[in-house]
């Protein structure tokens, strides 16, 4: 018997989560079966805890979209009992049961092997949030980073906090856009050099172009600050579109992609090739100071996780949430 977070629905529509015993023939199919050792909590984490937003397909759930820890058994050649594994996206926690357990099933196909330089609980403190951020970083690289400050929004954020620290550790300056004005220190500390409230950048303007500012943009807030941001962006500047934290909606002009040859650029996490995959990984390892990620780590365990999906959806968590499922 093992434990994991369950979700279950009630005749009325309404879910509730709990911790509670299963046994590994309760385990869906799959090629492995991996012993978790720690899982995160992502913005979709906190959907999937709830109510579910239209992700979920099946009840009773075992959320959970991110998972690191060890081989048990598998039927793949690729993996081999003790083989240090990490996964994310997929639809994993969503479609299929996901990391919030001590046991998972599931197909080798999803699996990366833990990346070299980082341990289970580092690659979970860096999850699909640190793991997309990267996806960001990268292609605003391929596309070109502009001289001037690099804008992360929704920076206090999973996505924005590990985006924040890359960026500033491979050299760039980093603008961080927080509706948190106490997180300043904190965003300081992972290398942030100036501070934007978020009031100053959200209200839609009717001028499609302002003074030419950002370098590059890493944007988890989608909506109209999105839309604001693309006029602000520099000459053939590019932004990575990662997030919806601010709404899916985009009032936005094409003026700034006509006249300032802006690149809007949009980044999946889940349905990723593993060759990337495994470049990314490989690149946060290099590139992710573990100081910095240590900073970002709020530690939790499986029966925290009912409070924290709420947060999440709230925007109050901070940084990175690393759950010890044992
Ligand atoms: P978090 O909740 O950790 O971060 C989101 C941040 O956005 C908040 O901390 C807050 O930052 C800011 N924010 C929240 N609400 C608003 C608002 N109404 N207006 C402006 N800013 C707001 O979530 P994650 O970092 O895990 O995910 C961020 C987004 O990226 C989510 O929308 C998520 O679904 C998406 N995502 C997409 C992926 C992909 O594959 N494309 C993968 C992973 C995440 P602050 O307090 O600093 O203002």
């Amino acid at each position: 018997m093992f434990k994991a977070l369950m979700v279950e629905k009630d005749e009325e529509g309404k879910t509730s989560a709990s911790v509670q015993e299963l046994s590994l023939e309760q385990l869906p199919e799959g090629d492995v079966t991996v012993a978790v050792e720690y899982s995160t909590v992502n913005y979709k984490d906190g959907l999937c805890i709830g109510p579910g937003g239209g992700l979920v397909r099946n009840y009773p759930h075992v959320p959970g979209i991110d998972m690191a820890g060890t081989v048990e058994a598998s039927d793949d050649p690729r993996y081999k009992a003790g083989d240090k594994v990490v996964l994310t996206g997929w639809r994993v926690g969503e479609a299929y049961w996901g990391g919030y357990t001590q046991k998972a099933r599931v197909k080798a196909d999803w699996l990366v092997p833990l990346p070299a330089g980082l341990d289970t609980r580092q690659a979970m403190a860096v999850g699909t949030a640190g793991f997309t951020a990267m996806l960001a970083v990268m292609a605003l690289e391929d596309h070109g980073i502009k001289d001037g400050p690099v804008l992360v929004t929704g920076a206090a954020g999973g996505v924005g906090s590990v985006a924040t620290a890359i960026l500033a550790n491979l050299g760039h300056e980093v603008a961080a856009v927080t509706g948190r004005p106490e997180t300043a220190d904190y965003l300081k500390s992972l290398g942030a050099t100036q501070i934007v409230a978020r009031e100053e950048i959200n209200a839609i303007t009717r001028r499609p172009l302002e003074a030419e500012t950002w370098g590059g943009c890493v944007d988890a807030v989608g909506g109209e600050m999105l839309a604001r941001v693309l006029g602000q962006m520099k000459y053939g500047a590019s932004v990575s579109a990662v997030g919806l934290a601010g709404g899916a909606g985009l009032p936005a002009s094409v003026i700034p992609f006509l006249l300032r040859g802006v690149n809007l650029l949009g980044i999946d996490s889940v349905m990723q090739p593993y060759d990337n995959r495994v470049r990314a990984w490989a690149r946060i390892a290099k590139d992710l100071p573990m100081d910095k990620l240590e900073a970002m780590i709020q530690p939790a365990t499986l029966s925290d996780l009912p409070e924290l999906g709420r947060g999440i959806l709230q925007g109050q968590v901070k940084g990175r949430v690393v759950v010890d499922v044992n």
